[in-house]
């Protein structure tokens, strides 16, 4: 696993966190690939256009990953949407779209990815979820339900492969300076930092540390985890 460059893939590297992780990799010197519905990426990163709401496209985007890079040797589920509304006004529609891409997404690019890793004996998976998974989040049944499930995945991905040199950790971001967060309304945004222990919100760079070492050699016996980065937001959670 310390062997650089290796082949990694994050899902919406386009923006935000995801962007900022596939820029750490691309720092160390790996091999970086993007799966993305729009086209921009920082330089560097092998765009690969594709819906992780849809099997056949990343099952498609990782071929096109592979063969240009080589098996996926680190996976960063990050892609993710939210779609905010009262519990009594959510419909299904909000509550099944916010599901199919943060978390059943992921699941469709865990199990295309564990194939390889499988094989390889080793591989390093980070789901990036949220603080809202364990939490909550006024007006974010759907997200934190998607964000929640992820931990289930991670944890039995560990049982499952944990003895074949594959590790699955969850990330937990609090509040990021992302196009996500900034869509919310001020008031919301300075509820958020009162509440914050450390007084303010984060940078996705920030978020991108601690995914890269989830993915270093340092962090071989660490799986099965949930990994705030929250400026202690959500404590005891
Ligand atoms: P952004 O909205 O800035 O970026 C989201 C990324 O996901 C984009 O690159 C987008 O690319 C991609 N994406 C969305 N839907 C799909 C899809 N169906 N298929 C492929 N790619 C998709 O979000 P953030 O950077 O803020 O968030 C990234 C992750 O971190 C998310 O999972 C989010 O829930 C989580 N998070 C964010 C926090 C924050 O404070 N910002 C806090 C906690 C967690 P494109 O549109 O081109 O497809």
């Amino acid at each position: 696993m310390a062997d650089t460059p290796r082949s990694v893939l994050v899902t919406g590297a386009s923006r935000g966190i995801g962007r900022a992780v596939a820029e750490r990799f691309l720092a160390s010197g790996d091999r970086v690939a993007s799966l993305q519905r729009g086209p921009d990426a920082p330089d560097g990163v092998l765009v690969v256009r594709g819906d992780v709401t849809d099997t056949a496209s990343v099952d498609a985007a990782f071929a096109e990953v592979e063969a240009a890079h080589g098996p996926v040797e680190v996976l960063v589920a990050n892609a993710g949407i939210t779609r905010d509304q009262l519990l009594m006004r959510m419909s299904d529609e909000d509550f099944d779209a916010v599901l199919d891409t943060n978390l059943t997404g992921a699941f469709r690019c865990v199990r295309r990815a564990a194939t390889g890793m499988i094989r390889r004996r080793s591989g390093r998976i980070v789901l990036i979820s949220s603080v809202v998974g364990l939490y909550g989040g006024q007006g974010q049944v759907n997200y934190a339900a998607s964000k929640a499930g992820l931990v289930g995945i991670a944890r039995s991905v560990t049982r499952e492969l944990g003895g074949r040199g594959i590790t699955a950790n969850v990330v937990a971001p609090g509040f990021i300076d992302t196009d996500m967060t900034r869509a919310l309304p001020a008031e919301r945004q300075e509820a958020y930092r009162a509440a914050i222990p450390a007084g303010r919100f984060a940078t996705p760079e920030e978020v991108a540390g601690v995914v890269h070492f989830l993915a270093s050699p340092d962090a071989a016996y660490v799986t099965g985890a949930v990994v705030p980065v929250d400026g202690g937001l959500g404590m005891g959670h």
